[in-house]
């Protein structure tokens, strides 16, 4: 029997048990096993974590697991410097683009909202997920953990709110949007980028009161769905301000 001592770091803690969280810990083993899999078989996916040490030097997910090492895993840094140390990824995705599993809907509807590129189907399975994910390097937002164990998969959080509103200032914590958010540029609908329109051509579309109160209109080439700055979009600006504010 192989001893470790392990202790994670910061948010990584809500997905341990209770008796684990926010303290250094001892994890007993038989077979020599892969960071990967030992910080997994504790509930950790491999793509919550951005840095792992063992003895205080950075190691890579490949690393095996030695009797009595000493393994601290830390998730992704916002403010920390730590450009010297190994990072489990080497670089971000360049434009950030994300696929939202099933129990995402309404996280995908705000996260578009705000302009950001959600590919989502109420029916998309675990393996067109995945293979969305590496083909068109998306990072993937789901409610499932497994998702995020697969070998394949680099980019990834796991959602920990059940609350939509919790959810999307997770997401813009998390992969630190703040400054990215352009709303009245993507259909919520469909994730297309929307289009501005003159009001004479949709105008007999519009509902009296609009006609008389909004004159920037936006329509989306793929669904024809028409936008335009209402009461829905004064809350929406609301809550974006609530969200920035609470997180300055
Ligand atoms: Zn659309």
């Amino acid at each position: 029997m192989h001893k470790v001592t392990l202790r994670f770091y910061e948010e990584l803690n809500d997905l341990l048990p209770k008796e684990k969280r926010k303290k250094r810990f001892t994890h007993q083993f038989i077979d020599r096993t892969s960071v990967k899999d030992l910080i997994e078989s504790l509930g950790v996916p491999h793509t919550e974590a951005d840095l792992i040490l063992v003895n205080g030097k950075s190691v890579n997910f490949k690393y095996l697991i030695n009797d009595s090492d000493d393994i601290s895993v830390y998730p992704v840094f916002e403010s920390f410097d730590i450009s010297d140390v190994q990072h489990l990824r080497t670089k971000p995705l360049r434009k950030l683009k994300f696929i939202a599993d099933v129990h995402l809907g309404r996280l995908t509807r705000y996260l578009r909202m705000m302009g950001f590129d959600v590919c989502y189907k109420n029916d998309f399975d675990d393996e067109e997920i995945v293979q969305l994910s590496v083909k068109k390097r998306r990072t993937i937002l789901t409610k499932d953990r497994g998702i995020l164990k697969r070998n394949e998969v680099t980019h990834g959080y796991y959602v920990r709110s059940s609350k939509v509103e919790e959810q999307v200032k997770e997401v813009i914590k998390r992969f630190d949007l703040q400054k990215e958010i352009k709303e009245f540029t993507r259909c919520i609908e469909c994730n297309e980028l929307l289009k501005s329109i003159k009001k004479e051509k949709i105008i007999h579309l519009l509902p009296p009161k609009v006609i008389q109160s909004q004159n920037e209109f936006y329509f989306c080439p793929s669904c024809k769905k028409v936008y335009w700055k209402g009461t829905h979009h004064q809350r929406m600006s609301l809550f974006i301000k609530h969200i920035t504010r609470n997180q300055n």
